[in-house]
């Protein structure tokens, strides 16, 4: 009975939690050995949305991004900013190591030669639709595997990682976000769907695309 944008937010921040996925905590490292998420959340009925890229020491990067949401004034905010807003709002600042699991630390340590067995691994996302018809996406990363700091995936850009518009669906994505950003998936995705109507086929047009 609840808007589905609380509940993609519900599921994102669980996953989050759970140190066995690559966002919050668990999240993948830096090529400097730091941890910087991207997440972003979208609700179909007004085509609001929210996102954060490259921000470090938040615990739920996603309920960052629903604030920004919330706060409607602008769309995707990075790094320090990020951190500035989260701080502004009163989230309190999540000790880096809180968010290193141990998993990802003899990740690190092992060095990287690891690096390809490591990427485009856990990144988590949910969809939802209401009994209103609403429907909305969330999506939330560590990003790849020893990226150079400030770099931003999919997972923080609307459109490409996230996307939900109540007349055609909701997308949540995983995979090589530099692909994903060049064909802008999660919104082409959409339109294979509204071709089609038929949201397995959609996606499977989508890989292909990413293939080509
Ligand atoms: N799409 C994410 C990124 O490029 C990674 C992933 O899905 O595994 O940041």
């Amino acid at each position: 009975g609840g808007p589905a944008l609380d509940a993609v937010e519900a599921a994102v921040r669980a996953l989050e939690d759970h140190p066995r996925f690559n966002a919050g905590r668990g999240s993948v490292l830096t090529s400097d050995g730091t941890v910087e998420m991207d997440a972003s959340i979208m609700d179909g009925h007004r085509l609001e949305c929210g996102a954060v890229g490259a921000v470090p020491r938040v615990a739920n990067p996603i309920a960052l991004a629903r604030r920004v949401l919330e706060d409607g004034r602008h769309v995707l905010l990075v790094g320090e900013g990020a951190l500035g807003f989260a701080r502004a709002i009163g989230m309190s600042d999540c000790p880096p190591e809180a968010l290193l699991s141990d998993r990802q630390r003899r990740r690190w340590e092992a060095g990287a030669r690891r690096a390809v067995e490591a990427e485009a691994e856990g990144t988590v996302g949910a969809v939802a639709l209401d009994r209103r018809g609403t429907v909305a996406a969330a999506t939330s990363t560590g990003g790849v595997w020893a990226k150079r700091p400030g770099r931003v995936g999919d997972s923080a850009l609307i459109g490409c990682g996230t996307y939900a518009n109540s007349s055609l669906g909701a997308v949540s994505c995983t995979g090589d976000g530099e692909a994903i950003i060049r064909v802008v998936l999660a919104r082409r995705t959409l339109d294979y769907l509204k071709d089609a109507g038929d949201p397995r086929y959609a996606a499977q047009v989508a890989m292909e695309l990413l293939g080509e």
